[in-house]
């Protein structure tokens, strides 16, 4: 009876750590694991090289994400990684977002020069807290996964900002009269996601002004509070209501955006290239 306990328990354990949350996908020929990624590709849409790159930057994001919110947090299964050629078509115009998929898996699409590890950050983030928590509120989980990303790695030069400034990507739509109330971001969220240009930089700078004047210690408690989802929950951390925060971010925006030199100018830039010009700009009364 005795030899039956350790068996059992090395088979728990061998298994529990090789296992993935979601279902390996039957349609890529190639398979490469890490330590807490399994790589899945067709040779036809990723070279070894760009497979070698995000292994290794994937199993950097996971160190720096685990120091920062602590290993309770952290999945302990292995994510599922996928890779699907490239993100926009020139002819068709057509374009596919990477993302996380009902399973916690992470499917990857190649953003011109800026490749497959552009969004990583953003979709691991998603992926890792998919994996581990219960309760998923769209509005906090975007501001959260491009808020933490910014923090983790402000100097980014990668997709989506591609280098311009925070400041200058959300205080333009703020000047300009064109933003979404982050009221409206937050109570209508699933009918805008197609107001990505506008949403995600605002959101993002909404986010990273509350860990600046907050601290990183109450995001974290916010973001890993049972109560997620309430708007209760913004005065119990913080200390005001989600509208007073929004009203007090407003013009603290505005400031940063019309103190930093050639602001409008770099936004309008931004905003010819790709993939910015693929997106059309989401307008008071038509959309929301
Ligand atoms: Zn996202």
């Amino acid at each position: 009876m005795k030899a039956i306990f350790p068996s059992i328990m090395l088979l728990y354990f061998s298994f529990s750590q090789g296992q993935t949350k979601g279902q390996i996908p039957p349609d890529y020929s190639n398979r490469l694991d890490s330590e807490h990624f399994v790589f899945l590709w067709n040779s036809d849409k990723a070279s070894q090289e760009e497979i070698e790159r995000t292994k290794a930057y994937s199993e950097e994001i996971f160190v720096s994400y685990g120091n920062l919110v602590g290993s309770e947090h952290m999945p302990d299964r292995k994510i599922i990684v996928t890779f699907n050629g490239d993100a926009f078509d020139p002819v068709t115009r057509r374009k596919t977002n990477s993302g996380v998929d009902y399973q916690a898996r992470v499917n990857l699409y190649r953003y011109n020069e800026y490749g497959y590890t552009g969004p990583l950050l953003h979709e691991y983030i998603h992926a890792f807290r998919k994996n581990t928590l219960n309760r998923w509120v769209r509005f906090f989980e975007e501001g959260f996964a491009s808020a933490i990303s910014y923090y983790l790695e402000p100097e980014t030069e990668e997709f989506s900002r591609q280098g311009f400034a925070m400041e200058v990507l959300a205080g333009y739509w703020l000047d300009t009269g064109t933003d979404i109330p982050m009221r409206t971001l937050r109570e209508q969220h699933n009918n805008l996601l197609h107001c990505r240009i506008q949403s995600y930089v605002l959101r993002e700078d909404f986010f990273t002004y509350l860990i600046n004047r907050f601290g990183i210690e109450k995001y974290l408690e916010f973001a890993y509070s049972p109560r997620i989802g309430s708007i209760e929950l913004y005065e119990d951390i913080w200390g005001s209501s989600f509208d007073e925060l929004v009203s007090d971010w407003e013009p603290d925006l505005l400031k940063r955006y019309r103190d930093y030199p050639g602001a409008k100018e770099q936004a309008e830039q931004y905003l010819q290239m790709v993939p910015a010009k693929y997106v059309r700009v989401c307008e008071a009364g038509v959309d929301f």
